[in-house]
């Protein structure tokens, strides 16, 4: 099983990195490593996150988020890791508000993405969904390992599983010895760590929201985690001509629509900016921005319906428009108390 998922085990140059490719989390990924003297590492990093996914998809049946969303409201054992990603997310959601709630599962089903027929919920369907989301009701007993549920809830981690994976398998390629990596685990979520080789930057595409195989933007960085979230990546266009999207405003359990069409967010922890990239997209550009002003510690960009960008300061500084986006009126966002 994790083997057939590699789909390329090598691919390395001279002087080049160790390349792996592996399909996970229903999205092809690349670790392109440098330093390593074997192979190593980087089929443990790989096996690593074809496993989370394995442990964390919530369609799967075999999946321990399955096992956990079909708990009828008992303690469910799960694994460490799976502890870990679900202890760390429900963090990150307490941190973020309403805006980032786990438990929309429930809400992602009613509109048809999680596994169905996409349709348009009636507005009363929604009220009652809504009532039960709420990520503190969420119960971890971290001695026996259990996660518990109310009955009638679901959690998915799809805001938060590729940035834990990628942050775990940077920790697994550090600890084997690898002195820098470029892992791109499906353009949504890039990890660099180290220094390349020949001492340049690492340079990291934005997609352009509105075209599939364009590119709005180039971040050159000497590392740390992009994550991206946008409307573009998994929606449907309704019988009414609407477009409807799997960013879901927990408030309302409709698709966040702010006038934003993508957020990329940049940070130290991978995990951190996948939460984050998900929660600004719902939040939209001012509550974005003041919770920038009072959190700092982060830099975003963020594509607007009209054409404008939207970032911070320190993005300014990494990011440059490209293609349909460059010469775009960009608006910076200064920064909070904490510089
Ligand atoms: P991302 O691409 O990281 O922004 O994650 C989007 C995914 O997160 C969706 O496909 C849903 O599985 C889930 N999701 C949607 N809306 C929310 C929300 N408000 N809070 C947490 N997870 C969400
Ligand atoms: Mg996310």
């Amino acid at each position: 099983m994790l083997l057939a998922a590699l789909v390329t085990a090598c691919g390395c140059t001279q002087n080049g990195p160790l390349v792996r490719e592996l399909f996970a989390m229903d999205t092809y990924m690349r670790f392109s490593v440098y330093g390593l003297t074997d192979g190593e590492a980087a089929d443990e990093a790989a096996d690593a996150v074809v496993r989370l996914s394995g442990l964390l998809d919530a369609v799967d049946s075999r999946s321990e988020v399955y096992a956990l969303d079909h708990g009828v409201g008992l303690p469910v054992p799960v694994s460490p890791e799976t502890f870990d990603v679900i202890e760390g997310a429900l963090g990150l959601s307490n941190r973020l508000g309403s805006a980032f709630e786990l438990t929309v599962r429930p809400v992602l089903t009613a509109w048809g993405f999680t596994e169905g027929e996409h349709r348009i919920p009636s507005d009363a369907e929604l009220a009652a969904l809504i009532e039960n989301v709420d990520d503190g009701r969420v119960g971890l007993d971290a001695e026996r390992n259990t996660v518990t549920l109310p009955e009638g809830m679901q959690i998915d981690l799809g805001a938060v599983a590729k940035g834990y994976a990628a942050d775990e398998a940077a920790r697994i390629l550090r600890e084997g010895g690898a002195k820098a990596a470029l892992l791109d685990l499906g353009s949504s979520t890039i990890l660099a760590f180290g220094s390349k080789p020949d001492g340049t930057k690492w340079k990291i595409a934005v997609k352009d929201p509105e075209n599939a195989d364009g590119v709005a933007g180039i971040i050159e960085t000497d590392g740390g985690a992009v994550s991206t979230s946008g409307g573009y990546e998994r929606y449907f266009t309704g019988p009414d001509g609407q477009v409807y999207w799997h960013i879901i405003d927990p408030r309302t359990g409709r698709p966040a629509k702010t006038g934003i069409l993508s957020v990329t967010v940049l940070t130290d922890d991978a995990m951190t900016g996948d939460a984050l990239s998900t929660a600004l997209f719902v939040m939209g550009p001012q509550a974005a921005e003041e919770y920038y002003r009072e959190n700092g510690g982060i830099d975003y960009i963020m594509l607007m319906e009209d054409g404008s960008i939207v970032m911070t300061a320190g993005a300014e500084g990494v990011f440059t428009p490209y293609g349909s986006r460059a010469g775009a009126k960009v608006s910076v966002v200064g920064s909070g108390a904490d510089g």
